[in-house]
């Protein structure tokens, strides 16, 4: 099944995973709605993507305000007639103990991993189940499959996502012809970390990088594809991606 031609949605466009993917999509032929809130990131990806014969909107866009989602997504939708691809990858990891409190930081994980998340499907279901298809893809992680300490809060919130991309296969795939996939990678070289506020576990998680080959972004984007170039018939529902020196 090729993309090209289709209208996909990536939200946390600005760096890392959804950046790259961005770019893989629009290579592949899809029109990109690149959703973030640094939009003069997203307006340097869109020039690289045209510069490249690619087709690309730059579309400022918080996750937590379900009003900037709905704009965004309706921007898209307008300018270019559909939504047949959706990546709900905007997310943030600050780690820190419980006891630690860092209350301010469990409560944005929660906003923006878990209701940005909802945000986004609340504003693009209607156009896929008006379409009868679409193909979501939801960024969880391997903390969406354990818990490890200093995460318990970001491993909540991407067991969440492992939840609900589950749920809405079940209530969307026959019923709508919408595909769902959830993505759950290991240790990728992006800039997640640099919102670590406890220095002892910046220190723990940088020191990583000396003891195994992370993922690269593109190694994710790869997946991604692979899941939306899949047949009709075939829906990869979960993939999980780890570096292969990660325990
Ligand atoms: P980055 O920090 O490079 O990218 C995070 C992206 O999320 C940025 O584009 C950022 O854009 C966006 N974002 C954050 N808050 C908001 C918001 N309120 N509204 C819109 N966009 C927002 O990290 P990654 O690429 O690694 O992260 C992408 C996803 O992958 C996350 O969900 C993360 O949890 C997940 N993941 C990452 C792993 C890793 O090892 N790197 C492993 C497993 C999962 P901006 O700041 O411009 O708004």
């Amino acid at each position: 099944m090729s993309i090209k031609g289709k209208v996909a949605l990536v939200t946390g466009a600005s760096s890392g995973i959804g950046a790259a993917t961005a770019l893989k999509l629009a290579a592949n032929g899809a029109t990109v709605g690149l959703a973030a809130r640094r939009i003069d990131r997203l307006s340097n990806l869109q020039a690289k993507i045209e510069a490249g014969g690619g087709t690309a909107i730059a579309i400022e866009m918080d996750v937590v305000d379900a009003a900037s989602v709905t704009a965004g997504v309706e921007k898209l939708a307008s300018a270019f007639g559909s939504i047949d691809i959706v990546f709900n990858n905007a997310g943030l990891m600050p780690i820190s103990d419980m006891e630690a409190l860092k209350t301010d930081e469990w409560h944005r994980m929660v906003d923006v991993n878990v209701k940005g998340l909802l945000n986004t499907v609340a504003a693009v279901l209607p156009h896929m189940v008006r379409q009868k298809s679409g193909h979501m893809v939801n960024t969880s992680s391997i903390a969406g499959r354990k818990v490890f300490p200093g995460l318990a809060v970001y491993c909540a919130t991407k067991h969440a996502v492992t939840a609900l991309s589950e749920g809405m296969r079940l209530e969307l795939s026959k019923k709508h012809n919408i595909k769902i996939t959830c993505v759950q990678p290991g240790a990728v070289e992006t800039e997640l970390f640099e919102h670590i506020s406890d220095g002892d576990y910046r220190q723990q998680m940088e020191a990583l990088k000396d003891q195994m080959e992370f993922l690269k972004p593109e190694d994710i984007a790869d997946t991604i594809l692979y899941a939306l170039q899949a047949p009709d018939r075939v829906d990869i529902a979960e993939v999980f991606v780890m570096p292969t020196q990660q325990p």
